[in-house]
């Protein structure tokens, strides 16, 4: 296995499971890829960018299971939101049937008008009627659908590029249609637990450390600070591994988990070239993802999180509450949980997450934390007069995959005719967007590969949540339809 992100673990540890040694060759010190925490100098333990999964991510629930992290992710009901000036607008599930057991919290959102209202209602009974497909959605953006849909410019600033930005990392106008109208089927519209946010109650590191366990309970080894330099190939099959400091390292079979941009780099060269099975690679392009992580000397914030509407920052998380256990904390307690916290500090600590940060990435640091203090500032006044004791910017350029239209036809499968040889990544033809449960479910895919080339077939992925109420019947009916 090469590759230490949750692709590479994922696989790792099913095939674990499944009796097989597995050795794990990771570059990193650290396991868990892009999605992973870091040690600062000052010893505060900070997740690269906060990362959050949806109750629709059955294959990553699966895989925390299978890892022993599954304690350790908070699930959420409620979704807070805030506008310009700070008005908190939330929503959750009621006891009415799919795809309209939101509709009560929806009607009462402040944040829209009732013609913003009508028209999202709308659009979304054509996504729950089609089962999730509307027709002609295959090459369109997300944005030409909304306007088809006729949609108000209030409903896609305040609605739909809040909840999409977040969710695929990308601009409406550069977001495929299919992908955007399914976040809204599998969360929304097609159960009721779909959408609900789970969220680590610890650093993201510390979710992996059973996975460790579980490879090397079949005694293979996890390498860390491992990098590899070469996947040689001969007559057609997988040969060796050849690391960075020369060495080779064989196996029956290897899985490549590494990103879309390292892959073509190790094989030989002709592979990614035009005519080769990676050259739709070339065609990915990368979205950046900006997480601003901010320490005040006091309690700022009461919410777990905030989503923050008309503003560049998309997202605040108050990691302090998070890791603190109590979902709803008041200030006082808060305080308490604080000290001698993971911050190290009395006070609180936030993380503000930016998707599709194009816009930030020539920015300096200084000025990426002023414009978070001024949105802040409107959202949670407390900010104004806290002190900020501490704050740094993580810039990830290459975040994800960018998941335009028609993406889907330059993403490789598990298999890419080299016998012995896989890929695992969220970048692979999984259907999903770049998302743990993409990589997730690349994993398991690779893992049944693997598996069925050593003729010992065995399933590793997940279904999806069942739909319920009247979107059980509409996905049915889709089905029928072909
Ligand atoms: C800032 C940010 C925020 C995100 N937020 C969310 C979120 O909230 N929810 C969500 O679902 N997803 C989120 N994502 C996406 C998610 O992190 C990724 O989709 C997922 O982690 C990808 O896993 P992967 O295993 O496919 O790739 P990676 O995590 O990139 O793993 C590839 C691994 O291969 C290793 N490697 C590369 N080259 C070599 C080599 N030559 N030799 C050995 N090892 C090598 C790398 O070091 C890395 O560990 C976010 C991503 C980022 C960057």
């Amino acid at each position: 296995m090469i590759g230490g992100g949750l692709a590479g673990l994922a696989s790792a540890v099913a095939l674990a499971e499944a009796g097989l040694e597995v050795r794990l060759l990771e570059k990193r010190p650290h396991l868990g890829g892009r999605a992973t925490s870091y040690t600062l100098p000052d010893g505060s333990e900070v997740d690269n960018c906060q990362h959050v999964t949806l109750g629709c991510c059955t294959n990553l629930a699966d895989f925390y299971r299978r890892a022993g992290a599954e304690g350790k992710i908070r699930f959420y009901d409620r979704l807070y939101f805030a506008d310009r000036r700070g008005r908190r607008s939330t929503i959750e599930s009621s006891w009415l049937p799919p795809p309209l057991h939101m509709a009560p919290s929806f009607v009462s959102f402040g944040a829209l008008t009732l013609a913003d209202k009508s028209g999202i209602a709308r659009a979304l009974l054509v996504v729950a009627w089609s089962g999730g497909e509307p027709r002609g959605i295959e090459s369109i953006s997300m944005l030409d659908w909304l306007h088809r849909m006729k949609q108000t410019p209030g409903a896609i600033e305040r609605f739909w590029r809040v909840v999409l930005v977040s969710a695929l990392d990308e601009e409406l106008a550069r977001t495929g249609a299919r992908y955007g109208i399914d976040v809204f089927w599998k969360a929304f519209l097609g159960s009721r637990a779909g959408y609900r946010v789970g969220i680590p109650s610890v650093p993201l590191g510390e979710l992996y450390e059973g996975c460790r366990e579980a490879v090397e309970r079949r005694g293979g080894p996890v390498r860390l600070r491992c990098g590899v330099r070469e996947i040689r190939l001969r007559e057609g099959r997988f040969e060796c591994a050849v690391l960075d400091d020369g060495s080779e390292v064989s196996a029956d079979a290897c899985i490549a988990a590494v990103t879309h941009n390292a892959l073509p780099g190790l094989l030989p060269k002709e592979m990614g070239e035009e005519g080769g099975p990676l050259e739709g690679l070339r065609h990915l392009r990368n979205s950046p993802i900006t997480g601003v992580h901010l320490w005040f000397d006091r309690t700022v914030m009461k919410e777990p999180f905030l989503s923050l509407l008309d503003h560049t920052t998309q997202w605040v998380f108050n990691k302090s509450l998070l890791y603190g256990g109590g979902a709803a904390g008041g200030a006082k307690t808060e305080e308490a949980k604080l000290g001698g916290g993971k911050s190290g500090t009395t006070g609180q600590y936030l993380q503000l997450v930016i998707s599709a940060s194009y816009d930030l990435v020539s920015r300096s640091r200084q000025e990426i934390i002023d414009l978070c203090r001024r949105e802040l500032a409107d959202v949670l006044p407390a900010t104004r007069e806290a002190q900020l004791i501490k704050a740094t910017v993580i810039k990830e350029i290459s975040a994800t995959f960018s998941p335009e239209p028609g993406v889907d036809r330059w993403r490789p499968g598990q298999e890419i005719g080299v016998k012995n040889f896989y890929l695992a990544g969220d970048w692979t033809r999984t259907g999903w967007p770049a998302t743990m449960e993409g990589a997730v479910r690349s994993g398991y895919l690779a893992a049944e590969a693997v598996l069925s080339g050593f003729g010992r077939p065995r399933k590793f992925l997940q279904p999806d949540l069942p739909f319920e109420g009247l979107s059980k019947f509409w996905a049915r009916r889709r089905i029928a339809r072909g």
